[in-house]
């Protein structure tokens, strides 16, 4: 039987809850390629089996704290992950199905776009499984097609190959689905994650609601924000560097009957500088920017990214203006990012009342012991005059 052995360091995270066991944490293991073994401390107590592999920093992923790991159990997490968005995505018909560890099954997530899933793998130990996972998407959903967007540079460090393939039944190029009253695109071959930002599908329509007047929506990728915006305010200018982002928004405006929207490609900095500098003011503004922190030693620069950003969105806002800002950065916890925002509004002397504080869509829930899970951050603000 494959073993590992790790350290009381290792052993402490586990004690936590926390899956993961890192490279340095393994004092021995019999096994040389990815697979399924046994974690046993260093006294030989067994603390459960997780899935390993050698070439991976995170050599183990944890998955059950004793039991065996096989088909049954791994059909058993499907099922247990549908029933919850059965639960919380009644009248949604685009969300994430399996989000990695917050369902039990590392490395995997699928989302589902009305009649399609999409899937990425992110585990060699995994593989074997994916037939079961199939089966039981397959059996329940019924979908008329199944994408594997397996491209990602993570699938390289894993030793799994690179590709976009269609599983079964065909998939189409872009795949319109709602949130709320609104309809969006997904681009599941070319897009960004499997092809929309479902993590911000229930802050999309809470943004919507707040939406008034002349609307800057700033990093705004196919329109989430930008075509909820639209339907409550006179004017939004959707603001991107990727030309196919916007050609995405430029469609759905036109499915969604909305004529108030202009598209904007260019940098951010560069553009939120420029409205400041000729005097221009808004009524509404979102900003949800690309993790700019990807790592810890990031932190600082992403920091100033981020201020300097929220800065520019508050000067051109009046009093009664609404900002709505987020960062999806892990790196950059909760409290770090609302201080940021604090220095922010004192720098350029604006009161906020705040309207909400919000973190990611209930489809991507959170596993409470592993903070990795608990990424997104998204505030609104109104500015006051006190
Ligand atoms: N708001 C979107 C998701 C944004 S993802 C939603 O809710 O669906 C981040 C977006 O920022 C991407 O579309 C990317 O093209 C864009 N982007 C990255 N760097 C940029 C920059 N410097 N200036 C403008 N857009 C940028």
């Amino acid at each position: 039987m494959p073993v590992a052995v790790i350290s009381p360091k290792g052993l402490r995270r586990l004690q936590k809850g926390h899956p993961w066991i890192f490279e340095s944490d393994i004092k021995s293991t019999n096994l040389d390629q990815p697979g399924i073994l046994e974690v046993f401390d260093t006294q030989g107590q067994l603390w459960g089996r997780g899935l390993y592999n050698p070439r991976s920093k995170i050599s183990i992923r944890m998955m059950t704290t004793g039991a065996t790991i096989d088909e049954a159990l791994v059909a058993q997490r499907v099922q247990a992950a549908i029933a919850y968005r059965q639960r919380v995505c009644q009248g949604w018909n685009g969300f994430r199905v399996i989000h990695s560890e917050s369902d039990g099954i590392p490395g995997l997530t699928v989302d589902k776009y009305t009649d399609y899933l999409v899937l990425q793998q992110h585990s060699a130990a995994l593989e074997p499984f994916m037939p079961v996972i199939l089966e039981g998407l397959q059996t329940y959903y019924q979908p008329k097609g199944i994408l594997a967007r397996n491209d990602s540079e993570v699938r390289k460090l894993e030793g799994l190959p690179q590709e976009v393939k269609v599983i079964t039944g065909d998939v189409p190029e872009e795949i319109p689905f709602k949130e709320g009253e609104v309809t969006v695109l997904a681009a599941p071959y070319t897009g960004q994650k499997t092809g929309a930002f479902l993590d911000q599908r229930e802050n999309h329509v809470y943004a919507g609601s707040l939406a008034k007047g002349k609307c800057l929506d700033v990093f705004s990728y196919h329109g989430g924000f930008a075509l909820q915006l639209a339907k409550q305010a006179t004017s939004v200018i959707a603001l991107d560097s990727s030309a196919a982002a916007l050609a995405h928004i430029e469609r759905a405006a036109t499915l969604n009957h909305l004529s108030n929207i202009q598209t904007l490609k260019g940098d951010a900095f560069n553009h939120l500088h420029d409205f400041v500098k000729k005097g221009q003011t808004f009524d509404t503004i979102v900003l949800d920017p690309p993790a700019f922190a990807k790592g810890r030693d990031q932190l600082e620069n992403a920091l100033s990214g981020y201020k300097d950003i929220n800065i520019q969105a508050l000067k051109l806002l009046h009093t009664g203006g609404v900002l709505i800002t987020a960062s999806c950065s892990y790196h950059l916890e909760e409290p770090t990012f609302y201080a940021m925002l604090g220095e922010a509004a004192a720098d350029v002397s604006k009161q906020l009342r705040v309207l909400a504080r919000r973190s990611q869509a209930l489809c991507h829930p959170e596993r409470f012991s592993m903070p990795e899970t608990r990424y997104l951050k998204l505030a609104a603000f109104e500015v006051i005059d006190v």
